[in-house]
């Protein structure tokens, strides 16, 4: 499957600047990244039911609650019946999509069980279920028997593009190595995933100019999806001593839409998610990054008993909603800013079909 490519319409001076805007220049950036999203795709929201399956976790990223060091986090594993039940929910929500993120494991008891959630999922569901799959990095074997039994989309969030920065983010040793990240992301788009990526933004030491290289990274790098989202400092994480020099939450979250709606620019007809980490932020954090050019949401589906514990970053939303009334505030919210969710469909990335209907 070869890499999407797309005309290098700006160059990254330009980005700098369209990421640098403000007040009526910002203003005029939303506008044209919402009408860009309206001319290349529609106003249709797609879903992505999440489960979070595990908040067992071997690595020790920087800036995440799940980070093996936290002494301090409760770690579960949910039961396969937990799944398969959330699998249930989400074909009685219509949504046509679930997504399994955890921690990352490479013990073949895990890799084994992924794939044995995936075959069961699309058993349940008849296939109809699109299965998103957020498992971290794994052997190029790995990716190809859970993509052999029904997994089609892979999200893995280069986290930061510049190596330097990768660095100050992450332990610098063989179980965080930038290389291996980068090999993973070539790995899963190889094998035909629909391949997304992403970062954090507002991370300490991150510039303007590395938030303008991780959009020409993946341009670069043609990937069907992306999604980046506000870093939220955990107080049990190194990174937390950084939290005053970061910019404040309504700057990170005013970086957020601003890249979102350049990125939607560069590559019209992407998959972008809306962060939940925006919600947190805002209570229409989520509005303002799909009026920003972002086309998917992922509302939870874990069981309310986890989600405390699955706490990647502190103050999760929704942690006690349950997932129907999940449902019914997002049809509200979608509804209120001229947008319609689109139910029982998969939402494939159009940039992706396009590409392979090309390759074909
Ligand atoms: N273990 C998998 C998936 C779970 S983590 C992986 O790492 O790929 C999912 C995402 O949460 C990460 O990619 C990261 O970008 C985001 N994340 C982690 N800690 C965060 C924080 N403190 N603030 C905002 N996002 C965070
Ligand atoms: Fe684990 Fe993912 Fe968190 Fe890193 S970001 S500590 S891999 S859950």
């Amino acid at each position: 499957m070869g890499n999407i490519t797309y005309d290098m319409k700006y160059d990254k001076n330009e980005i700098v600047s369209m990421l640098n805007a403000r007040g009526a220049d910002e203003e005029a950036l939303m506008q044209r990244a919402l009408a860009t999203k309206l001319e290349h795709l529609d106003n249709n929201v797609h879903l992505r039911g999440l489960i979070e399956y595990s908040s067992v976790c071997s690595k020790n990223c920087l800036y995440c609650g799940l980070r093996s060091g936290n002494g301090h986090a409760e770690r579960y594993t949910m039961t396969d019946a937990e799944v398969l039940d959330c699998a249930r929910q989400a074909m009685e929500l219509h949504y046509g999509s679930v997504a399994i993120q955890c921690g990352e494991r490479s013990d073949k008891a895990f890799t084994d069980k992924i794939a044995y959630l995936v075959r069961e999922i699309k058993r349940l569901s008849d296939g109809q279920l699109g299965i998103t799959l957020s498992c971290g990095e794994q052997t190029e074997e790995v990716y190809r028997q859970w993509f052999e039994a029904g997994a089609h989309r892979y999200l893995l969030r280069i986290e930061a593009s510049n190596e330097s920065l990768y660095y100050k983010i992450h332990p610098n040793d063989d179980r965080h190595s930038f290389a291996k990240r980068l090999a993973c992301i070539d790995n899963l788009m190889k094998i035909g995933y629909q391949t997304g990526t992403g970062t954090m933004i507002g991370l300490p030491f991150q510039t303007v100019e590395d938030m303008a290289d991780d959009l020409l990274f993946f341009q670069r790098k043609g990937v069907a999806m992306v999604g980046m989202g506000p870093f939220i400092p955990h107080p049990e994480t190194p990174l937390w001593q950084y939290r005053d020099i970061i910019p404040s939450v309504d700057e990170r979250l005013a970086m957020t839409m601003r890249m979102i709606a350049v990125l939607r620019l560069m590559m019209p007809e992407i998959n972008m998610v809306s962060a939940t980490a925006n919600q947190t932020l805002h209570p229409q954090g989520r509005s303002r990054a799909i009026k920003a050019g972002a086309n998917v949401l992922m509302p939870n589906l874990s069981p309310t008993t986890y989600r405390r514990d699955y706490q990647i970053y502190p103050d999760k939303q929704c942690v006690d909603e349950t997932a129907d009334r999940c449902a019914s505030c997002l049809e509200l919210q979608m509804r209120a800013i001229g947008h319609n969710i689109l139910y029982d469909a998969w939402g494939d990335s159009k940039a992706f079909l396009k590409n392979q209907s090309k390759s074909r």
